[in-house]
């Protein structure tokens, strides 16, 4: 794989792949959160102050049959303009004359912005011709859509098979990779992950892929009922997965014989019901009475989960600890973000990895207290599954 820093980028077009797939403002129209675009703005720099010229691809929304205003990439012109600081032109169409046009007259130091690639069925679908009628609109391709690693489309994955010589990954992308790697393989021990979040299902691949590589495993969340009647504890209406009770029972061997260490919680907040005015009290979390549920983590819990963060020095955190979005039950979730942000502070390493725990992080104004906030998403987990992803495997040569 190429390295960008390497790449010389003077009269090239670079194609770049990005993740401009950003919430619109229902009233104005206009972008909501323009993150995806800033953490865009390092690679996009880079080519232009190298002398290049910027291409820029992505998906936008989930058009179902084709060209479809609503989702249409037309209305980040200003947001993208205002952050780029330079005129961007757009091709209402990403492939064909238009665009061809559009190419042949970008001037190094120009942006030239792609119409949505999902408007063709064929960039979901990973099609070859589509990927390379897209490949000679630029010299170069480099990806920085982390958030669509995952996917072997054909702007993500595909395209990269005409570029044999000229493919990389933009920085956002390297920065994802590089941390994500300092989790799994070279992190300073002791290694804590801390998983929650509403199922089993969702997260057991990942705690069985991080058995081999982490010393210590905080479970909370609704997954956290399931262990507990794995071990015949009482959950009472807790969330539970009858079909995983025999995989958590491996994954509970599993650590046994590796030497990892799996924390449950020992207490709970529990509910009469799934309400912000429901009763409330703190119980054992394996003696859950009959008509209440477990939506938090307990005290005593919070405390042990603290110490145990306090003494890591490599921090995964994926998933809220309870049912955070609801006040009574957002404690938990809060009293691990604190921990790892004094983790953090104390010399740790940690790394917040997208959906909610990355929500509560930013509500809680911490998001400058931890190491790295993944934009990853499904790709971030599928990594830690230990899955290839096919857009970084189409970079390699
Ligand atoms: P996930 O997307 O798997 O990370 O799950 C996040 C969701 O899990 C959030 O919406 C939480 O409200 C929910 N959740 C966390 N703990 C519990 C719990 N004990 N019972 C039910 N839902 C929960």
């Amino acid at each position: 794989m190429t390295n960008i820093i390497d790449f010389n980028f003077f009269q090239k077009k670079a194609l770049i792949r990005v993740d401009f797939n950003v919430p619109l403002d229902k009233t104005s129209g206009l972008v909501a959160d323009d993150k995806r675009i800033r953490a865009a703005l390092p690679t996009i720099q880079h080519v232009l102050k190298g002398g290049g010229s910027v291409i820029l691809m992505s998906h936008f929304g989930r058009p179902k049959n084709g060209p479809d205003e609503s989702f249409s990439l037309k209305k980040i012109i200003p947001c993208l303009t205002n952050l780029v600081g330079c005129k961007v032109h757009f091709a209402y169409d990403c492939i064909g004359e238009e665009a061809t046009f559009l190419s042949n007259k970008l001037q190094p130091g120009e942006v030239l912005l792609l119409e949505n690639v999902r408007f063709y069925k064929e960039e979901t679908m990973g099609d070859m011709a589509f990927a390379e009628k897209l490949s000679f609109l630029g010299d170069c391709f480099v990806n920085d859509a982390f958030g669509t690693a995952h996917r072997a489309h054909a702007s993500t994955t595909q395209i990269a098979t005409f570029f044999p010589q000229a493919k990389m990954m933009g920085f956002l992308m390297r920065g994802e990779i590089e941390t994500a790697e300092k989790v799994m393989k070279n992190g300073q021990k002791p290694i804590t992950a801390i998983i929650g979040g509403a199922k089993v299902s969702d997260k057991i691949l990942i705690v069985d892929n991080l058995l081999s590589s982490v010393n210590d495993i905080i479970i909370g969340g609704g997954m956290a009922y399931t262990f507990y009647k794995a071990l015949g504890g009482e959950i009472g209406n807790s969330l539970c997965e009858n079909e995983r009770i025999e995989a958590c029972l491996l994954i509970l061997e599993k650590a046994k014989k590796l030497g990892v260490n799996i924390h449950l919680p020992s207490d709970s907040i529990i509910a009469d019901e799934f309400s912000a005015n429901s009763q409330t009290k703190n119980c054992q979390s394996d003696n859950i009475p009959s008509a209440w549920m477990g939506l938090d983590i307990g005290e005593k819990a919070r405390d042990a989960f603290q110490n145990i963060i306090a003494k890591s020095k490599t921090i995964l955190w994926n998933g809220p600890m309870g049912v955070f979005e609801m006040e009574p039950f957002s404690e938990g979730t809060k009293s691990i973000a604190t921990a790892v942000a004094m983790a953090t502070k104390n010399g740790a390493f940690s790394l917040i990895g997208g959906g909610d725990s990355a929500a509560a992080v930013k509500k809680l104004g911490m998001e400058s207290q931890v190491s790295y906030i993944s934009t990853g998403g499904g790709a971030l987990l599928e990594y830690f599954e230990g899955k290839e992803l096919p857009g970084i495997k189409a970079l390699e040569n």
